[in-house]
């Protein structure tokens, strides 16, 4: 299929592959993997990676809510699909008629799973929560025990699972996560005790799996985010794992023209060009999540060559300084993100620029940008 818009996403189905082959190859073939999609996939489109990474051997998907979990199976997904945030009273006829999992921190919601699931003659598969020191959603440690007695008196209810979520595993200094995996495993003890057999047992984000075993804790899944989209977790984090980004974000130069030392561009005038230029105009802008906190200071590729964004970044539209590319020409290929012959633009430079995380980067980019997916080079 042609793609007419002037500014896309390339998404490298190979490079999610590649990622998803590492990850097995590190936690091994008893290690279920639950792949991360929440969120369109960090952007980079739910329904076509979650057929992908089923292909490479997830065992079930992660979304972040329940309109995501409903997406997937309109598209045909059949498999085991985790809602992650939990769920809403309102939202319980949907799950059930949908077949989604659920993760679960509340009575009453499992209460009312329970009703509904009941009414309708279906069963319904949970995961606890256990709060071990995210301080997010979860089960306090103490109360495990309690809820799972009380859970279990339900009906239609299944104990598929029980996770907790790591705040700092990517940190070098582990002494807070080991913690956090020793009350998690102190849990699932305690409850073996109690004669509960719970099938999955998972806690490893992507920067747990690259810095430890999952194996040595007889967890049997884990949950990758970030590595999926060829990312690490965090800047100084050097892992085992040969990871290859996804994205290739381009767009086109709409329009050239010769520009004299010190004149001004953009709103706010906030750029004076330091000598005679060619400046380029490029149809992107914080609209397309090309945020306006890049002003002035991102780079660009343009055939090989890494030139400056300059002036404020538009709504639509913003400037680059084409002056030492040789042979410019309008309807050139302008690359915003990722590789461009030698050269290449990170999530994680641009991160940088904004002081956020390449998670957010790859997230902030805008729904009406198109992602076309590609294969051994095609475009499909
Ligand atoms: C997002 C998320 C993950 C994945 O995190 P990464 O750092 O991207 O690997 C795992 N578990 C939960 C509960 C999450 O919300």
């Amino acid at each position: 299929m042609m793609n007419h818009h002037p500014t896309y996403v390339e998404i490298d189905i190979d490079a999610f592959s590649h990622n998803m082959l590492q990850i097995r190859s590190k936690v091994g073939n008893e290690t279920g993997i639950l792949a991360m999609l929440k969120a369109d996939a960090y952007g980079h489109g739910l329904v076509r990676l979650a057929e992908e990474a089923l292909k490479n051997g997830a065992a079930m998907i992660g979304v972040g809510n329940v309109e995501e979990g409903i997406k997937l199976r309109e598209n045909g997904i059949s498999s085991p699909i985790l809602v992650m945030v939990g769920i809403f009273e309102d939202e319980v006829d949907r799950v059930i008629s949908h077949n989604l999992s659920v993760v679960i921190y509340s009575y009453r919601i499992v209460e009312a799973l329970s009703n509904t699931a009941e009414k309708k003659g279906k069963d319904v598969s949970i995961h606890i929560k256990i709060d071990t020191g995210m301080g997010r959603i979860g089960i306090i440690p103490d109360e495990v025990v309690p809820f799972l007695r009380k859970v279990a008196e339900l009906k239609n209810i299944s104990i598929q699972g029980i996770l907790t979520h790591f705040a700092v595993a990517y940190e070098k200094d582990s002494r807070f996560t080991d913690h956090q995996i020793s009350i998690f495993k102190e849990i699932v003890n305690r409850l073996s005790g109690e004669g509960f057999h719970i099938p999955l047992l998972h806690c490893f984000n992507s920067a747990a799996i690259i810095n430890y075993q999952a194996s040595h804790f007889n967890f049997n899944m884990v949950r990758p985010g970030i590595i999926l989209y060829g990312s690490l977790p965090s800047y100084d984090l050097k892992g085992d794992l040969d990871l290859k980004p996804l994205m290739t974000w381009k767009t086109r130069i709409a329009q050239l023209k010769n520009t004299p030392r010190g004149k001004s561009l953009s709103y706010g005038r906030t750029y004076f060009a330091p000598r005679d230029s060619i400046i380029a105009t490029i149809p992107v802008g914080y609209a397309d999540g090309y945020s306006r906190f890049l002003s002035n200071r991102a780079k660009v590729i343009v055939k090989g060559k890494r030139v400056p964004q300059v002036g404020r970044i538009c709504m639509d539209m913003c400037m680059i300084d084409v002056t030492d590319v040789p042979d410019v020409k309008v309807g050139d290929e302008v690359i915003l993100l990722g590789k461009g012959g030698e050269e290449e633009i990170t999530a994680e430079e641009i991160a940088g620029l904004m002081g956020t995380i390449s998670y957010e980067i790859y997230c902030m980019i805008g729904k009406r940008v198109p992602r076309v997916y590609v294969r051994k080079g095609r475009v499909e």
